[in-house]
């Protein structure tokens, strides 16, 4: 069977390049590809089943984004994609898309184009048709639509395919005409209603490649929908985060990751040691917190606090060191109660006054790090910059 890998890191064909030029003509990148402004959402409004799903949502895409859109089962997403499509109504609020209110325009008459999580190809026909099918409906000409339906099959790699049907093809294939044939008609906005679920782990590690160098390549605006925040983090421009119909906050992943803005972003992305404190020093950009019972730590911050606040502190498990030394500034004793061994790193889990934590070491390096057992005494130490300070 002819292999037709999508290759990234292969040059595209000046008449790909060509279709890739015509799609993204017009867009500025400076433009706002999609917005919605105080966004509302009720399912069965004025009923006994009335239910919130999005409560208040601002929110700016720019042209040229792989913007990505982030949160639990049930947190608003697909319905927040829904309205941009125009599958679903809004309670309240605007949207706009390259600026036109479209809030109350159906989905064929927006400049915007889907691929749902079952991408849905027609088992009897072929792929080229497949792919063609949406612009004979739009009515272009003959010559038009086999120039373009070519094009899209190189675009995804996947010419030497063309003639077979759906059934003939593996899931990554299939998923790629999926996206040829929604790239067809020119969307100056493509929704992705998680379109890898179906796949499994190893083609959808490697289609979050294909998406994001087909995302480059086009310059079309994509929203993608996801639960898996590694798939988040790998493919995205920016990421927007809910939880319960609420946005909870908006970043690239680095910005997600490193500086969360709340308890929920910093438990729902990667893991977190989430740790109650006492501010009992402020002083410039530092804080000093007590750790009841397990000593002070520095940690820099920006936020006003005020001697004897509250708040948590959130660092992740591989900012945290472990010494057997008695060392001054550090948080301890704490005693390892696990240890898991990961192959390039170990997890230990320990208990320390009234907190658990969880550490990541790396393993090897040029310095061999000290390996802990359940049982051992250690001490924890973490640099000021480690930790974010949530005050909420
Ligand atoms: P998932 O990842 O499970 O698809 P999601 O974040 O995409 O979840 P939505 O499908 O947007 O979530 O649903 C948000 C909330 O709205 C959920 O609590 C869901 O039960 C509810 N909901 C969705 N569609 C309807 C509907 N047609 N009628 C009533 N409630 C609905």
């Amino acid at each position: 069977m002819a292999m037709t890998a999508f290759r990234p890191d292969i040059a595209l064909r000046s008449d790909v390049l060509a279709t890739v030029a015509q799609i993204s003509s017009g867009v500025d990148a400076t433009m706002v590809a999609a917005e919605v402004v105080n966004l509302k959402k009720i399912y069965n409004p004025s009923t006994p089943q009335a239910f919130q799903a999005l409560e208040n949502i601002n929110l700016a895409i720019h042209a040229n984004e792989f913007f990505t859109l982030l949160g639990p089962s049930g947190c608003g997403k697909t319905t927040l994609l829904r309205i941009l499509g125009g599958f679903e109504t809004m309670t309240d609020g605007v949207c706009r898309i390259f600026g036109q209110d479209v809030s109350h325009l159906p989905p064929e008459a927006r400049p915007v184009n889907t691929v749902f999580q079952q991408y849905a190809l027609f088992p009897h026909m072929t792929v080229r048709r497949n792919i063609a099918f949406g612009l004979e409906m739009l009515g272009r000409t003959r010559s038009e639509i086999d120039r373009t339906v070519e094009r899209m099959l190189a675009l995804v790699h996947m010419s030497d395919c063309a003639d077979r049907k759906p059934d003939h093809l593996s899931g990554g294939q299939r998923q790629r005409v999926a996206l040829a044939r929604a790239l067809a008609p020119q969307p100056k906005l493509l929704l992705l209603d998680e379109p890898l679920s179906a796949l499994d782990l190893k083609l959808r590690q490697k289609m979050r490649l294909e998406l994001k160098a087909l995302q480059r390549e086009t310059g079309i605006t994509f929203i993608f929908v996801t639960h898996d925040q590694e798939e988040a983090l790998a493919m995205s421009d920016r990421v927007a985060v809910l939880s319960e119909g609420h946005l909870q906050q908006v970043g690239t992943p680095e910005e997600i990751y490193e500086q969360p803005q709340s308890r929920f972003v910093a438990d729902f992305i990667g893991e977190s040691n989430l740790l109650a404190a006492t501010v009992t020093r402020v002083d410039g950009g530092v804080a000093e917190f007590e750790l009841a019972g397990l000593g002070s730590v520095l940690v820099n911050s920006t936020d006003h606090l005020s001697r004897g606040q509250q708040v948590t502190l959130s660092v992740r498990p591989e900012r945290i060191a472990l010494s057997r030394s008695n060392g001054q500034c550090r948080l301890g004793p704490a005693t390892v109660f696990d240890r898991t061994y990961l192959g390039n790193a170990v997890e230990y889990h320990l208990r320390a006054g009234g907190y658990t934590f969880t550490v990541r070491s790396p393993r090897g390096g040029l310095r061999g790090l000290q390996d802990f057992a359940p049982g051992d005494t250690v001490q924890l130490e973490f640099e000021p910059n480690a930790a974010r300070v949530l005050v909420s």
